[in-house]
């Protein structure tokens, strides 16, 4: 009997993933907030996926987080700032041994779910696919991408990886995910906060090179001193690239705050703040910058933590 997967969080990688490994013929099931959004969700009769303008829906049962069977696998798909609440919801169902995947972006939320489940074993994401919700338990794949996972604590590759395979789920194991996570969040750092505050698309930053560039040079020295300096490897040119790869595009935090969402601040810009302070790294441009979102999620009304 194949371990089902519970989904927690029915949003874009959520209803991303849970929609793939259903259609694979895998068991799996969505946790939901509360009975209101439970009913919700029954009266929509499943989840729906878009693809190539194509829109499939595919009735994945759906429970509560306070009941059902004892859960073994979790895929916790919800932001960073809902991660650890979120696990505490469902910890008293967790089995022994239970296994935990984390898809969120930038880092901090994975210690805190993992002190808050000290049996589970975390296993961490970092994905570079993309995937939004035009409308309810309704998600456009968007772009097609990865998914590195690994276990910081344990090299071992667990063995339901099959499971993605099956599911045309692009995924790679990483030794080392951890470098994965500080380097997509130092590109993060230097390219998505200035793009809110320039209020522009990731290409409006090529009339900020020197600001960019003295990001990055603070990034790449709080990474070498904070024990991740394989992920400050080239980072400046990295960055340069990707402004350029991606002019066109406006970044997640951009969207984020143009669609008057709370962004993912504490865990990207945040984080790197907190690391370079506990380890006496002076970062005065990244603090500044970190002051300057604050403020001006405060002046939109926005949370700012
Ligand atoms: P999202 O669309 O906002 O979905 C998050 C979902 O989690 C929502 O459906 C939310 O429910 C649910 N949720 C939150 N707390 C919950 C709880 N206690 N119980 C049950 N459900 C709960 O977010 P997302 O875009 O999928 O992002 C998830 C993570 O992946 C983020 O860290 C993001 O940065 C990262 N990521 C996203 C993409 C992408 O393309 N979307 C790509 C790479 C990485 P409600 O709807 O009821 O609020």
């Amino acid at each position: 009997m194949p371990t089902t997967w519970h989904v927690l969080g029915a949003g874009s990688l959520g209803t991303l993933w849970a929609t793939r490994l259903a259609r694979a013929g895998l068991p799996v099931r969505l946790v939901l907030r509360n009975e209101d959004r439970l009913q919700a969700y029954r009266a929509a009769g499943g989840l729906t996926l878009v693809e190539q303008g194509q829109a499939q829906c595919y009735p994945v049962p759906g429970e509560t987080a306070d009941q059902g069977e004892p859960i073994k696998r979790l895929l916790l798909a919800c932001k960073a700032y809902d991660a650890e609440a979120a696990v505490s919801s469902v910890a008293h169902r967790l089995d022994a041994g239970a296994e935990l995947i984390l898809l969120q972006n930038g880092l901090g939320s994975q210690d805190a779910v993992a002190n808050r489940v000290p049996l589970a074993r975390c296993i961490s994401a970092s994905s570079t696919e993309g995937a939004f919700r035009d409308g309810d338990w309704r998600v456009v794949f968007a772009g097609h991408g990865y998914t590195w996972l690994g276990d910081p604590a344990h090299p071992v590759a667990p063995f339901w990886l099959d499971d993605l395979e099956a599911a045309g789920i692009p995924h790679e194991w990483s030794a080392d995910i951890l470098i994965r996570l500080w380097r997509k969040l130092a590109l993060n750092c230097a390219i998505n906060p200035l793009t809110v505050l320039h209020r522009c698309k990731n290409g409006g930053l090529q009339d900020h090179r020197c600001e960019v560039a003295t990001l990055c040079a603070e990034l790449t020295d709080l990474l070498e001193h904070c024990g991740q300096p394989a992920a400050a490897e080239d980072l400046q040119p990295e960055v340069e690239r990707v402004i350029q790869a991606t002019a066109a595009n406006y970044s997640s935090m951009y969207q984020d705050v143009s669609h008057g969402r709370r962004t993912e601040i504490s865990y990207l810009l945040g984080h790197a703040c907190k690391v370079a302070q506990r380890h006496q790294v002076p970062v005065p441009h990244l603090q500044q910058l970190r002051q300057r979102l604050i403020v001006h999620l405060d002046n939109l009304g926005l949370p700012s933590d």
